[in-house]
């Protein structure tokens, strides 16, 4: 289970919450980290804070963009420290391992810069966000502090599995990838375009809110498929 999760830290600037996250992820089994644009890496600092972890760091994945971090993930949690304009699936942490081992997904967790989190715009890539439980008035944990927390969680669940193994997901077609559902969105918003549904001078939330919808019912890829056919159909026919 815990080989199918990785932890995205996006545009973190302070190199020594890279190495906490790392040590964090390696003490509760967790060895997958992607970072997305790190402001100020490679660094000493991110090697000091790692402490034996450095193995992590060096098995990083440095990436320029979140969709490269995500392409391949069927499952996507990104984690947030307060409410966002639209209303999302929100889940807390033990919900969030719960999900990762009963649907046994490749999955990603995505967390945010040190002073502003992550944009909405990136949370809306997440089919959940996940919240750690912190008081209102003082919310923000620190990053390698949230890492943790997450991390701790994924290790609890497993080993309660050890045990007794959780039932898998038995749906009977492979889960849509995130780059499959981006095609799919990019493909539905142009033909929504097209057909006068969609403004594009005044699009409103109609992307988010299409994306919301497709992300909550969990597409697999053969309904993936269909609705990508059903496009191009869509499109033949409104050109004729
Ligand atoms: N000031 C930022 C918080 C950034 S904290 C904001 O208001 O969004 C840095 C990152 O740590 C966050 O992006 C998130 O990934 C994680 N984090 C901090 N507190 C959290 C909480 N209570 N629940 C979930 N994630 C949290």
């Amino acid at each position: 289970m815990q080989n199918k999760v990785r932890i995205v830290l996006v545009n973190t600037s302070h190199p020594g919450n890279i190495g906490g996250a790392a040590r964090a992820m390696k003490n509760m089994g967790l060895a997958d980290l992607y970072l997305v644009a790190p402001r100020d890496y490679p660094s000493q600092e991110a090697v000091s804070r790692a402490s034996g972890a450095t193995d992590l760091l060096e098995s990083a994945v440095v990436v320029e963009t979140l969709e490269e971090a995500l392409a391949d993930c069927q499952l996507v949690i990104g984690t947030s420290a307060r409410e966002r304009t639209i209303p999302w699936p929100l889940v807390d942490p033990r919900e969030s391992a719960d999900l990762v081992f009963n649907e046994g997904l490749e999955t990603a967790f995505v967390f945010g810069r040190e002073d502003r989190g992550l944009t909405n715009e990136e949370l809306q890539r997440c089919h959940y966000h996940v919240h750690i439980p912190s008081v209102a008035s003082f919310s923000s944990l620190n990053l390698g502090a949230a890492v943790q927390v997450i991390a701790y969680e994924l290790r609890m669940k497993f080993l309660a599995s050890q045990d007794a193994p959780a039932v898998q997901n038995k749906w009977d077609v492979p889960a849509a990838t995130v780059e499959q559902v981006d095609y799919l969105l990019a493909h539905l918003e142009k033909v929504l375009v097209d057909i006068e549904f969609l403004d594009p001078d005044m699009p409103m939330q109609v992307m988010p809110r299409f994306r919301r919808l497709f992300q909550r019912s969990r597409l697999d890829q053969q309904e993936y498929g269909m609705l990508r056919g059903m496009l191009t159909s869509m499109e033949k026919q409104a050109r004729s």
